[in-house]
């Protein structure tokens, strides 16, 4: 019955691509991605300037923001930067280099299909290819347990090299371990565990860069509700209310009868009285700031000013509770359950100038705490936000595992060499795909060389021998050309981002490969 009719099964806004075709498409895509971050890694990596449709300017080195900043049509495209994101986010670092790794991967992969390796085979060899590349991480490991700051101020210093912070380095990554350290939670059974939203960081346009100051407290985008009240308040005791300090209307809605003068002027006292009521009451706990969640009434407001309390109302709930865990405060629903020990202390109240700012610092032991940066303009400090952001990520995944290796292109040449010893030892086609896996790891040390300006292929002929004269830490030296002890020169990573940069980068490229069609549906198409 259906002879000579033509059976439709994709409606006609599929586009598809199939075979070579699907493949090469997936291949040049990963390709373009790693080809626009590339010039961004290491220390003499460039920065990129993005301007969204609105004309927002951002300028950053960061290869998850570039490519969370352009937004990226190809399919095969977004599975790379689905990689970088996901790297940002476990991780915190690695970003360009999870998209490089992507990449190089695929280039490689394109070479074995052309000599007609099937892509499971290729994809056998890279998964062969990535648990021969953990064994050799995990024997290149340098373990430290505990705080072991040296090393973890390494770590922060290699992840800011070459960013905007540059000429603070030393300053800021201080800063980072300092604060990593004050809130990491050493658990009996010796881990430790470090709540990432602990640290704020926060960002203020004005004053300069080397201004830059860790905050053991808090930082509250709010000012004192009244300007009678002291500016700056050293040694508080600080009161936290999640209650208004106003009088509150009843559940019920009850009428009272006012006949005379006498009674509306005796109503009003009563109000008056029992509002200063509530200012004496917090008073007398001790307390000399008071943070609430809810309005505070005028005469609350004043009798406090008169009482020399500092005060700021409607307290955003969520700061409130990372108040109480850096001043050790209890947030309480009443004035009357307030008493001395639901109050908590910081050294310094202060409001800040020229910014609508009020730092509480100087907490005795801060569950969180605040790195405050400044700089001359937004585009700027939102730069060093990220690079802080990285340093600090990096520090807590040092601290927390207690795993570092050696970065520079040093690591990335054990690999090459190991992976392709091992590939030897395997034969067959799958021998090939492992080879082109060891080959990738070249990328680094090329792009970091390309970068600073050096022929890649003598340095990379250079590291080689180095590595194999058994110069296990060998990298090179971007400003001096140079191949170095990147040990000695103190370039650390933690073993957790370059484990997940090439976990997520062979899986995202044996993914793409496997694919031989590709059906895009269209939600509309012009014309239809
Ligand atoms: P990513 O987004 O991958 O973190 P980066 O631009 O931060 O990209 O560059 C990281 C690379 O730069 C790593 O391979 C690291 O080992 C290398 N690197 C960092 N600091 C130095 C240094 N001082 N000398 C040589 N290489 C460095
Ligand atoms: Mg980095």
């Amino acid at each position: 019955m259906l002879a000579g009719q033509p059976v439709i099964i994709l409606r006609d806004n599929v586009d598809r691509s199939r075979g070579k075709e699907a493949q090469r498409s997936n291949i040049m895509a990963a390709k373009a991605i790693a080809g626009a971050v590339r010039t961004t890694l290491g220390p003499r990596g460039m920065d990129k300037m993005l301007v969204s449709p609105g004309g927002n300017v951002v300028i950053t080195n960061d290869g998850a923001t570039i490519l969370h900043e352009i937004s990226v049509q190809h399919p095969g495209a977004k599975m790379v930067v689905e990689v970088a994101e996901t790297q940002d986010e476990e991780v915190g670092d690695g970003t360009t280099t999870a998209c490089i790794l992507v990449g190089a991967l695929m280039e490689e992969a394109e070479r074995m299909l052309d000599q007609n390796i099937h892509p499971t085979v290729i994809a056998n060899g890279y998964r062969l290819g990535m648990m021969k590349a953990m064994e050799i991480l995990d024997r290149l490991t340098i373990r430290a347990s505990g705080e072991d700051r040296d090393l973890l101020l390494k770590v922060a210093n290699t992840a800011v090299t070459g960013k905007s912070i540059e000429a603070v380095k030393d300053r800021v990554s201080g800063m980072v371990v300092e604060a990593v350290c004050t809130v990491a939670d050493h658990k009996e059974d010796g881990t430790v565990a470090i709540d990432e939203d602990d640290i704020f960081i926060k960002t203020m346009i004005g004053d300069h860069m080397e201004d830059a100051e860790l905050v053991r407290g808090f930082i509250i985008d709010k000012t004192r509700v009244d300007k009678a009240m002291p500016k700056k308040m050293e040694n508080a005791r600080i009161a936290l209310l999640a209650h208004a300090l106003e009088i509150t209307k009843t559940q019920v809605s009850a009428k009272i009868k006012i006949t005379s003068s006498d009674q509306m002027e005796a109503f009003a006292e009563q109000e008056r009285a029992s509002l200063r009521e509530m200012a004496e009451k917090i008073a007398a706990t001790g307390a000399t700031a008071v943070f609430c969640q809810k309005g505070i009434a005028d005469a609350v407001q004043y009798h406090l000013a008169k009482q020399g309390i500092f005060a700021i109302q409607d307290f955003p709930e969520k700061e409130l509770k990372f108040v109480a865990r850096a001043t050790g405060a209890t947030i309480v629903n009443k004035v009357e359950d307030l008493s001395d020990d639901v109050l908590g202390t910081a050294a310094l109240i202060e409001e800040m100038k020229d910014v609508v700012l009020t730092k509480i610092t100087g907490c005795e032991n801060p569950k969180t705490v605040s790195i405050l940066l400044k700089g001359s303009s937004q585009v700027f400090v939102d730069e060093l936000e990220r690079a802080v952001y990285d340093a600090k990520r990096v520090v807590m995944d040092a601290l927390e595992d207690g795993t570092y290796i050696v970065g520079g292109a040093s690591v990335d040449t054990e690999l090459l060499l190991g992976i392709r010893d091992y590939a030897a030892s395997v034969g067959g086609r799958t021998q090939l795909a492992i080879e082109a896996f060891a080959n990738v790891f070249e990328s680094i040390p090329r792009t970091l060389a390309e970068n600073s300006g050096y022929d890649p292929i003598d340095k990379i002929v250079e590291l080689k021998a180095a590595h194999a004269g058994g110069q296990k830490y060998a990298g090179l030296n971007v400003y001096t050309g140079e191949i170095v002890d990147m040990f000695e020169e103190g370039v650390i990573e933690p073993l957790r981002v370059k484990k997940q940069a090439i976990q997520s980068a062979a899986e995202a490229a044996s993914m793409l490969i496997r694919v031989d069609d590709m059906m895009i549906t269209q939600t509309h198409r012009p014309g239809q």
